[in-house]
């Protein structure tokens, strides 16, 4: 049996249940666009409070600005076409701040089928977006870091094999000729028995941050190929421009002055320098370029080192 006062004790348990949970109930008359209903958690949340809740609009301002037009728009539509719908947004705080909110909404029709009402719940997902966001930056810090030398924090291996099969195919395109070098520091071996890895770490070190200084272009590319020995990749250079590049880098190994007594050179630290340049064509892979130029290495090596030897071709 059920009589008035039943129904009343019914709907006043189900209005303690709907206000004793963290999401947040509410209601909006279709019609008149304003809220029937919402919770009293919302004040605690935002700030605003409850009775301050009155037409749909004092809903789409309370959105943060950057979300505000896709979401109204959305809900609306989603709305008009009776579908159920949830977004994602922040909404502001009376004290200036935001909360990011899950709606998660329910159209309500009538017996004509026509939309009456919206009922829904706002679900505070800040800490899940907090999270996600740590998530992705932690995602943008290890990627950098997977294309980093660990030594010496220029470019890795793996970010000059992934830059050299962009440029290549760039260079296939544009007809642009595209320059590499590859240096490699002499008398190494002895350096490090005579003054101890660690310095021999510091001067890889110091070496990589000169030859960065070298190459100055926004796409020029100064990575550690391996060991000591480091690569420049040089996008729509001619063999001129990998010429000066090549110099600009002797050059300034040489101001860095860096003490070597088992080198021949003045004692000095120095690189020697394979340099080439090419026009991709059909039948031409990145490889087979690095292998010449790598050769190029080996022979300005064997013609007394501190050289730079160019590659001889039309480019
Ligand atoms: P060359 O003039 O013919 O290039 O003689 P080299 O002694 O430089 O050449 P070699 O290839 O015989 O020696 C390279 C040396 O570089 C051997 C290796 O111990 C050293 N080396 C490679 N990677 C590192 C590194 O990360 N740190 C240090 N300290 N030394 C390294
Ligand atoms: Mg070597
Ligand atoms: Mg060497």
């Amino acid at each position: 049996m059920s009589d008035v006062s039943d129904l009343s004790s019914e709907s006043a348990v189900y209005k303690t249940l709907l206000e004793s949970t963290k999401a947040i109930p509410w209601k909006i008359d279709w019609q008149t666009m304003t809220f029937a209903y919402i919770g009293p958690q919302i004040e605690p949340l935002l700030g605003w409070s409850q009775a301050s809740w009155q037409s749909a609009n004092d809903w789409a301002m309370r959105i943060h600005p950057e979300d505000r037009e896709h979401v109204v728009n959305f809900c609306v539509a989603q709305s008009k076409a009776g579908v159920d719908h949830e977004a994602d947004y922040r909404a502001l705080t009376k004290d200036n701040g935001y909360v990011w909110i899950r709606d998660v909404v329910h159209v309500v029709r009538n017996a004509q089928g026509d939309v009456e009402s919206l009922i829904g719940f706002m679900f505070d997902i800040s800490e899940r977006k907090k999270n996600e966001e740590k998530l992705l930056s932690l995602q943008k810090e290890l990627e950098a870091l997977s294309f980093k030398d660990g030594l010496t924090g220029i470019a890795n291996r793996r970010q000059f094999d992934s830059s050299l099969e962009r440029e290549w195919d760039g260079a296939s395109r544009s007809r642009l000729p595209l320059s590499l070098l590859l240096l490699d520091v002499d008398f190494f071996k002895q350096y490090n028995d005579l003054y101890g890895h660690i310095q021999g770490d510091q001067c890889l070190t110091e070496i990589a941050r000169t030859l960065n200084l070298a190459a100055v272009r926004p796409r020029d590319l100064v990575a550690r190929f391996g060991g000591e020995e480091f690569v420049i990749l040089l996008p729509e250079t001619d063999r001129l421009g990998a010429e000066r590049v090549a110099q600009r880098c002797q050059r300034l190994i040489g101001k860095l002055a860096i003490v070597h007594a088992r080198s021949a050179h003045d004692q000095r630290v120095t690189v020697s320098i394979g340099a080439g340049t090419v026009i991709p064509t059909e039948g031409m892979t990145a490889i087979e370029f690095i292998q010449t130029v790598d050769q190029l290495l080996y022979r300005a090596k064997q013609t007394g080192r501190n050289r730079i030897e160019m590659m001889h071709g039309k480019e």
